[in-house]
């Protein structure tokens, strides 16, 4: 056995081979290291293996038996195959039943032995007996191996078409046996210490085969000690990258924006309301930063309707006071045309000038940016992908973060004098959270609405209430008041079956003859969009009928209700951001959500939460909770390394340890000069993302 783990391929591990190596290959797996960080996702207790006649109802348990019968079962009343087995042990009998896979039947014969878990139901007709609905199942094959699958706790490994859990626990087994001496601990052994966690040795192996007697809850929530130990390492590299990253910034020359404040003071002058606490403390915060000597990298989150573009205009003026160029960047054509709507005349009206720079504008003033006689560029990615030239760039401000990860921020980097960088986000991330994700760059929050705003009034309708939905639009147009009705697609398709925008804005028609009904969708050319955007917030349209073109950044105070039609259909954030167009005055506002069925289970519980709570804090961590980290944080898209074993919502207080010393350590040993074995071991972890260390 060679010492270098991360080097040894799988295939030599006994019991693999060639052809079980491509199937692991397929699995992320390539070498023993892999192997070893490849953790099962729950677990099962064969210490203590129930009787049938012992099981109990509502309980994830686990049986062992022969099978008595295999069958596939026609459903009457319909093209449903059920394939259904019973097993019994002596103590009585279980059924697992698998809906619409009769090709399980060539799995199983009479008398074979078999393990399934699941979780314990009744026959739904007659009320007692013991089901499994889709359990796991084992076949017991193998007695040699017995040991390693039987009277003990035993792991559960996610598998692949052509190797059975059977196998791969076998497979893992050996591989421990085999390599655990081998592995080296590299983790500085004060800090283990300090936090009270485990050898890594240990840790990895009763990860995999954990001891007889631990407790069976911790380990399938994965916070064991040993696993906490596991996931710690995941946590501390990725947190050391971070501040690598971080340190590397904080010692970056930038510019000293040293204004006297006077545009700003100009702005706030005419600004028809004053700034909220919250507003104030986060631009002195970003004033701060703007004035030190290295660039600004900082985060601005702030539920929908906070105010965080007013922050972001102070913050360019302060640069141009300077003698600098702003840009703000958005994620769409449609936001950063309704940027350039909402600020330009502000900043015309000071003096200055401004252009909008997106993909389809084909009249681009490049020269003038080149001279600096444009002051603040709005623009979207295009702003920094294609061949424009700034005079002198010294604030960029991204808004809608979440589709722009730090590899976007190193890009954008390049492409000026280290300007300072402002990124703004309406997903309001729990703190721990946000400084993982975004843990290179500090952090302010808007946590406060402007005065005299009343939370949207949330209602679910079915279908079958259209018209007292119709009603209240009218009641509202007559009172003056704008609606927005939303669509989850342009146009009708025959697969879809869903209302569209198009469809839905010729019944609007109809249906409210005398009210001034539109249209606006992502379809649409950019003048025309802003032509229809503009007669909106101008008062001109009663009924916009639109796309989720709008969900970002419109802003008309004057638009007290939405309809979201096929609300079923949206995803929470997305709900929440529509919403967050309503709500803007001193109005109360509405947002009905009209949904159809069939609702799948999330749908249910997001239109519930909608319902519930105005909180755009709350909404993400229950987004969260159902989309799940990856999903929600996009990481992958954010150039950042995945996490495999640790899970940040779960995890969040040892996020917190992890960061403390991984910012600890590079504090006084930036270049990891003590650790070499840990800083190659980082390196391989932020592989190809970033480069972290620029020497060594
Ligand atoms: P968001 O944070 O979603 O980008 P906006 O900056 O678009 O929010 O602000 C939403 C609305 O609130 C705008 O109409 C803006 O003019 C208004 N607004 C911002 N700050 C204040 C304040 N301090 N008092 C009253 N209204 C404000
Ligand atoms: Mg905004």
């Amino acid at each position: 056995m060679g010492k270098n783990l991360s080097e040894f391929p799988i295939q030599y591990i006994k019991g693999v081979g060639p052809r079980r190596a491509k199937l692991l290959n397929n699995l992320g797996i390539k070498t023993a290291d892999d192997a070893l960080y490849c953790l099962p996702y729950r677990y099962e207790d064969r210490e203590n293996i129930k009787k049938i006649s012992n099981l109990s109802y509502g309980q994830l348990e686990t049986v062992t038996g022969k099978v008595i019968a295999a069958e596939v079962i026609k459903l009457p009343r319909s093209n449903l195959k059920l394939f259904e087995l019973t097993v019994s042990d002596g103590s009585g009998l279980v059924k697992g039943k698998w809906f619409n896979q009769p090709f399980m039947k060539k799995n199983f014969e009479a008398g074979q032995e078999v393990i399934l878990s699941g979780v314990v139901k009744r026959n739904p007709y007659w009320g007692i007996g013991f089901e499994f609905d889709n359990p796991e199942y084992e076949l017991v094959t193998d007695d040699k191996d017995a040991f390693i699958h039987t009277s003990r706790i035993v792991p559960v490994y996610r598998t692949t078409t052509g190797l059975s859990v059977r196998q791969f626990r076998t497979i893992m087994f050996n591989l421990i046996d085999i390599c655990i001496k081998e592995v080296p601990d590299i983790m500085p052994k004060e800090i283990l210490e300090r936090n009270n966690l485990p050898e890594l040795k240990e840790s990895i192996l009763n990860s995999h085969f954990p001891e007889a007697g631990t407790d069976m809850d911790t380990l399938n929530r994965g916070i064991s000690i040993y696993q906490k130990r596991l996931s710690f390492d995941e946590l501390f590299m990725f947190e050391l990258g971070l501040s690598v990253l971080k340190k590397g910034k904080d010692i970056e020359k930038g510019i000293e924006f040293n204004s006297e404040g006077v545009l700003v003071n100009r702005l706030l002058n005419k600004l028809p309301f004053r700034l909220t606490a919250a507003q104030q403390r986060v631009f002195e915060e970003i004033l701060h930063d703007m004035r030190q000597p290295h660039p600004m990298n900082r985060l601005l989150e702030g539920d929908v309707g906070c105010g965080k573009t007013v922050i972001a205009i102070m913050a360019m003026l302060t640069a141009i006071e300077c003698g600098y160029q702003s840009a703000l960047m958005a994620p769409t054509e449609i936001l950063a045309e309704q940027h350039y709507i909402n600020i330009h005349k502000i900043i015309e009206d000071m003096g200055l000038n401004v252009c909008l720079l997106t993909g389809s504008i084909k009249k681009r003033p490049l020269e003038d940016i080149a001279s600096g006689k444009i002051n603040i560029v709005i623009g979207t990615h295009a702003l920094i992908q294609e061949g424009v030239e700034f005079r002198n760039l010294g604030l960029v401000i991204i808004d809608e973060q979440h589709r722009f990860g730090v590899m976007q921020r190193a890009l954008l980097r390049k492409k000026a004098l280290n300007p300072d960088v402002l990124v703004m986000t309406a997903t309001p991330i729990p703190r721990t959270l946000s400084m993982t994700l975004y843990g290179d760059l500090n952090y302010s929050v808007i946590d406060e609405l402007p005065p005299g705003r009343r939370p949207v009034i949330t209602r679910l309708f079915s279908d079958k209430q259209k018209d007292y939905i119709y009603k209240a639009i009218a009641n509202e147009a007559q009172k003056g008041r704008q609606v927005y009705v939303v669509y989850p697609v342009i146009e009708e398709t025959v697969k879809s079956n869903l209302k569209s925008a198009i469809i839905g804005k010729e019944a609007l028609e109809k249906m409210f003859p005398d009210l001034r009904v539109s249209l606006i969708h992502g379809k649409m050319k950019p003048l025309e969009k802003e032509s229809v955007m503009a007669a909106f917030k101008k008062g001109e349209i009663d009924i916009l009928a639109s796309t989720t073109v709008i969900e970002v950044g419109v802003d008309v105070p004057n638009a007290a209700m939405m309809l979201i039609v096929h609300a079923e259909r949206f995803g929470l954030a997305q709900l929440h951001q529509l919403r967050g167009r309503v709500g803007r005055g001193a109005e109360q506002s509405y947002c009905f959500l009209l949904a159809y069925e069939p609702r799948g289970e999330d749908a249910r519980q997001r239109l519930d939460i909608m319902v519930r709570t105005n909180d755009g804090f709350r909404i993400a961590e229950e987004d969260l909770i159902i989309r799940g980290p990856g999903e929600f944080f996009g990481t992958r898209q954010a150039g950042m390394p995945d996490l495999k074993i640790a899970n940040i919502i779960r995890d969040a207080r040892l996020i917190e340890v992890a960061r403390k010393e991984a910012f600890a350590l590079i504090d006084n040993d930036p270049e990891l000069n003590r650790f070499p074995a840990l800083k190659k071991s980082v390196e391989g972890f932020w592989r190809g993302k970033i480069e972290l260390f620029k020497t060594g």
